[in-house]
């Protein structure tokens, strides 16, 4: 099991790589990846490990829709197939009103 309690998701096409979550993380697990989105930005990107569910990267972000964090990682087992990853992911309950699943890799709806 991951020892994660949190988990990230960076949108490469809206992130503009001004590093601001980079340096609000406290536990230094974004860095900016060597891509380039298609305006020509480097991007942010999760390591992998060790995010705390913090919250502070998606409310450092000038970029709405850019960060997407989800809390309780370390407990959260829900799986199923996205049929846009073609893998079998985490799903998390959406609570934004129209409680749909989502996958947490791209953040497509599961139903
Ligand atoms: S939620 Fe907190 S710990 Fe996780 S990446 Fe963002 S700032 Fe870092
Ligand atoms: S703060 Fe937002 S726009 Fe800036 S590097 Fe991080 S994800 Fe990209």
């Amino acid at each position: 099991m991951s020892l994660s309690r949190g988990h990230l998701i960076i949108k490469a096409a809206e992130c503009k790589g001004c590093c601001l979550c980079i340096e609000a993380c406290s536990v230094h697990v974004i860095k900016l990846s060597g891509r380039l989105n298609q305006m020509g930005y480097k991007t942010a990107e999760y390591t992998g490990e060790g995010c705390t569910g913090c919250g502070i990267c998606f409310y450092t972000c000038p970029e709405p829709g850019a960060i997407t964090v989800f809390k309780g990682w370390d407990k959260w087992e829900n799986k199923a197939l996205c049929p846009v990853c073609q893998l079998e992911t985490n799903v998390y309950a959406a609570r934004n009103g129209d409680e749909k699943n989502v996958c947490t890799r791209c953040l497509n709806p599961i139903s």
